[in-house]
């Protein structure tokens, strides 16, 4: 039986429903013996992940210096959870302890990291399989930075005599125990993790649709989904949006070239989609574009200087401008008298009109203007750069959809073609590329 790591998402761990879904999944296959959960998601569309109620627990804690309401709501969903499980045993010691350490520790990353604690705790009991504390061999630095090598070899060593186990995601522990937390959906880097550090066949990676979609199915109706992804196309498709996977889950299954499945939690037998390192040339010679992910939310530096080609050093100086304010830049499309630089809203809030005087102090161009309001949409296909005309294409759907393109930047690699459009037309300029392709 090859070996598998299953990790499953919030929407899988949400309900007892869910949960018994899982526990059927997961003792369908005898080789499905490293379990990695999320905490509980969202039960319907207006509920609220319990990673948010943490979240929300460590700023009443700020305020307030209590959590009590939203703690309680915590420890309705876990005790109703169990109850409904039918399982005997205790969840309350568990979260009285949790409530003591989120007042005692006053950590964000400790409070969020509880959900996924809880929630392994649950299915290690559900399963019958041992419970392995992610805290003990996840490792972080003490500045929260993940140290892959050093938990590779703790997480081998501890499950090389585990025969099966549950291990709740997105956290680890530094060297004094300290708790740190990867970013938002980082289960899926832990699944990762686990998958290379036992050597597995496959990593699994349980969600709520039938695998990646072309593109957001909130967008697009019912978009096809796609068969097979190489792990580059899935790394530019999850950097720009598509929230299906981490962007940074690819690392650690890249080492060992260990496959990965998205799966269907509520529709488990439909296949899926394959992330593999090397795509089939049947695939990329029948296919130009494999999917599309776009983010709102950022802005544009445009710089004009007359003869900005011939001075040495001109970019060099704006990004090093930008370096000064520890900012970092998604894209820098340029002409021969103009420079754009894309950055993300999140890196120049509050410090805007700082980083335009340095620029402006470092370069002295004619015209300096930020442009706000910018989303980015990406185009991503292996089969792109062997098929002419993909560029031209893209541009006449937006065209004929009357969206402006205010920013086009095609990667050296021609995997990915990146448009700027407004956000006003995001949605619109999705719909567009999609039926243009698809
Ligand atoms: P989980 O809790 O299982 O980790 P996520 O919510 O993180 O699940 O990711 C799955 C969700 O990603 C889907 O429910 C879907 O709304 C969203 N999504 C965004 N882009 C895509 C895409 N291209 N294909 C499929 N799902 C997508
Ligand atoms: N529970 C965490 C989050 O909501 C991590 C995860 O689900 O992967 O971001
Ligand atoms: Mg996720």
């Amino acid at each position: 039986m090859d070996l598998k790591v299953a990790k499953f998402g919030g929407t899988s761990m949400a309900t007892a429903t869910s949960i018994n879904q899982v526990a059927d999944i997961v003792k369908s296959d005898a080789g499905r013996n490293y379990v990695v959960v999320s905490a509980p998601g969202k039960r319907s569309k207006n509920d609220i992940k319990v990673t948010d109620l943490l979240y929300s627990c460590f700023y009443d804690l700020e305020i307030k210096g209590e959590c009590k309401e939203n703690f309680a709501k915590i420890r309705d969903r876990f005790t109703g959870i169990v109850e409904e499980l039918g399982l005997k045993f205790d969840i309350n010691p568990y979260l009285d302890k949790v409530e003591e350490e989120m007042i005692k520790f006053h950590s964000s990353e400790y409070c969020a990291s509880r959900g996924e604690y809880l929630s392994a705790v649950v299915m290690a009991q559900k399963l019958g399989y041992e419970f392995v504390d992610a805290k003990d061999i996840m490792v972080f630095s003490q500045e929260g930075v993940f140290m892959p090598e050093e938990t590779n070899k703790k997480v081998a060593e501890k499950l090389s005599v585990i025969k099966k186990a549950v291990i709740p995601g997105f956290y680890g522990a530094d060297e004094l125990g300290v708790i740190h937390t990867f970013s938002r959906g980082g289960s899926d880097v832990s699944g990762a993790v686990v998958a290379r550090a036992v050597n597995a066949k496959l990593y699994e990676n349980w969600t709520d649709v039938n695998g990646f979609m072309v593109t957001d199915p909130r967008i697009v109706e019912n978009p096809q989904q796609i068969s097979m992804l190489s792990y580059k196309e899935l790394r530019e498709l999850s950097y720009m949006g598509a929230n299906v996977l981490h962007p940074d889950s690819i690392f650690p299954v890249r080492v060992s070239n260990i496959p990965i499945n998205i799966k269907n939690t509520f529709e488990p037998s439909n296949a899926g989609t394959m992330i593999v390192s090397a795509m089939p040339k049947e695939i990329i010679d029948k296919r130009a574009v494999t999917g599309i992910a776009g983010k709102k939310g950022y802005s544009i530096i445009f710089i004009a200087k007359a003869m900005m080609n011939n001075e040495i050093a001109f970019v060099r100086k704006v990004l090093s401008a930008l370096e000064y304010y520890n900012v970092s830049v998604e894209h820098i499309p340029s002409g021969i008298d103009t420079m754009s630089v894309v950055v993300a809203d999140s890196e120049i809030a509050g410090k805007e009109d700082a980083i335009i005087e340095k620029i402006r102090a470092a370069v002295s161009p004619d015209a300096i203007e930020l442009k706000r309001g910018i989303a980015l949409i990406a185009t991503v296909g292996h089969g792109m750069a062997f098929k002419p005309g993909c560029s031209a294409k893209l541009c006449t759907a937006l065209a004929n959809a009357k969206i402006n393109i205010r920013m086009l930047d095609q990667g050296a690699s021609e995997l990915n073609i990146i448009v700027g459009v407004s956000d006003s037309d995001y949605e619109n300029a999705v719909k567009a590329i999609y039926h243009a392709f698809y």
